[in-house]
């Protein structure tokens, strides 16, 4: 399967002065050179552009030009070839056609950058990095995602794996010959202080790629409140705002999000509770199940109240299922006469749009984010990256607390080599195609 042939569509669909059509594998030079005139293309060296015309059965299918890339000295690692024809939307896909009607078959998503793993042309952060790089919304995302592109992360990574690889590399030494060091002072004078530190290192990671993650990814806001006190009023104008984004855009399109909203380079994701848009009393009708499923789910709740009126035993209910939550609480008709209230409220006229500003800047403040420097980042990118490494910061306290606790040593070990395992997965250094298939079916074709 690794040497098929494949091909897709590189540049972005639609009308444009060119596209580009990659393909890789064993013998994509040749595949492409039974259908290319003007050179013979087996016999240029990597690295050079060729210019030619596509012709099949007499017809020309398109004037190109076509770039030459030989292993390994390619994106993937194969031999690769790049085409540029003209960019209509049909003049690309009948280029692509004509190339499938040879020894080429479509790329699924991801696959370029699959092989390109495949071949350790790079390692399971970077090949993320592209994913995350292509889809970054903004020039904060889009650094952050770059740092994945420099190796400094994998490097980071590795050094934990190599200290721990040392340590259980002591123990095994001191299973082996128990006479040459004494069990406790190994555990408590040397492998405990030195576990500390690493465990201190692996939490600020953690903790800094969260609040990456954020930049990157979006913040999943649900909108909370008794019917009638302004929800829908909110949402429409945090979405009609000028700065907010169209709800369908790729990549960032999940499950009844609403709209995306752009705070500053922080990405709100309003999420659709039926009962807002219906005005159907969703939290009564339709059972509180389905409505804390999508508390749940989210990372800030807006709870709405009209300011307007006395606060009810069911402003109260609500009130308990979110408070839990990382939620502000937005007293709502602030253009009407105020009734007093004990919540802690942000004061808002949703119709008027006065007090939007106010709330804004509570969220970046509730999430930290005004302090995050993105100019020299180290930061995990993704959910599968942190939970690994969260994974691996039990695995480490926990040999930490077996040390404490006089556990033999040799279970000690068994969690430092779980440490080791789980951070091996986030670099990918360990195989497994399942991970794999996962992982790289949701980028996009071409990459
Ligand atoms: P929802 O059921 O919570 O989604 O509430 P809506 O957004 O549909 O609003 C209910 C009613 O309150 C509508 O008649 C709105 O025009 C009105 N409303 C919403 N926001 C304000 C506001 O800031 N001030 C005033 N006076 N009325 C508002």
């Amino acid at each position: 399967m690794k040497d098929e042939n494949i091909a897709a569509i590189a540049s972005a669909f639609g009308n444009a002065a060119i596209s580009i059509i990659r393909l890789t594998g064993k013998s994509v030079i040749n595949e492409v050179n039974k259908i290319f005139h003007g050179i013979n293309l087996e016999k240029q060296k990597s690295h050079t552009i060729h210019y030619g015309k596509i012709i099949v059965n007499n017809e020309l299918i398109d004037e190109v030009m076509v770039s030459i890339y030989r292993e390994p000295k390619s994106y993937t690692g194969e031999n690769m070839i790049e085409i540029f024809c003209h960019g209509g939307v049909i003049i690309t896909d009948n280029v692509l056609n004509t190339l499938l009607l040879q020894k080429v078959r479509m790329a699924e998503p991801g696959e370029f950058t699959k092989r390109a793993y495949l071949n350790k042309k790079m390692d399971l952060i970077k090949a993320e990095s592209v994913m995350d790089i292509i889809s970054a919304q903004n020039s904060k995302a889009l650094r952050v995602a770059k740092q994945g592109i420099d190796s400094k992360l994998s490097l980071k990574i590795n050094n934990y794996k190599q200290r721990i690889m040392t340590w259980i590399a002591n123990i095994e030494v001191n299973i082996d010959y128990p006479e040459y060091e004494d069990e406790k002072s190994l555990g408590n004078d040397f492998l405990k202080p030195q576990l500390r530190l690493l465990a201190k290192e692996m939490n600020k990671l953690i903790d800094e790629s969260k609040k990456n993650l954020i930049v990157l990814k979006g913040i999943r806001t649900v909108i909370i409140g008794k019917p009638n006190v302004g929800k829908s009023t909110l949402l429409n104008t945090l979405i009609n705002e000028d700065k907010a984004i169209v709800s369908s855009m790729p990549g960032t399109t999940r499950d009844s999000v609403e709209g995306v909203v752009n705070l500053g380079g922080l990405f709100l994701e309003l999420v659709d509770t039926a009962g807002i848009r219906s005005k159907v009393n969703h939290i009564e009708r339709k059972g509180i199940s389905k409505t804390l499923e999508q508390i749940e789910k989210s990372q800030l709740v807006l709870f709405v109240i009209d300011g307007s009126k006395e606060i009810d035993k069911q402003d109260l209910k609500i009130y308990n299922l979110i408070k839990r939550k990382k939620h502000i609480i937005i007293s709502n008709k602030s253009d009407l006469p105020a009734k007093k209230n004990e919540f802690n409220s942000i004061q808002l006229s949703a119709k008027n749009k006065v007090g939007i500003d106010q709330i804004e800047s509570h969220i970046l403040d509730l999430f930290r984010l005004n302090d995050i420097d993105t100019r020299d980042v180290n930061f995990l990118s993704n959910k599968r990256q942190i939970k690994l490494l969260e994974k691996a910061f039990k695995s480490i306290t926990s040999a930490i607390s077996s040390i404490e606790n006089l556990v033999p040593i040799d279970m000690v070990q068994l969690d430092l080599k779980s440490a080791w395992q789980e951070l091996s997965e986030i670099t990918g250094s360990t195989f497994q195609e399942n991970l794999l298939n996962e992982m790289f079916k949701n980028f996009c074709l071409g990459k």
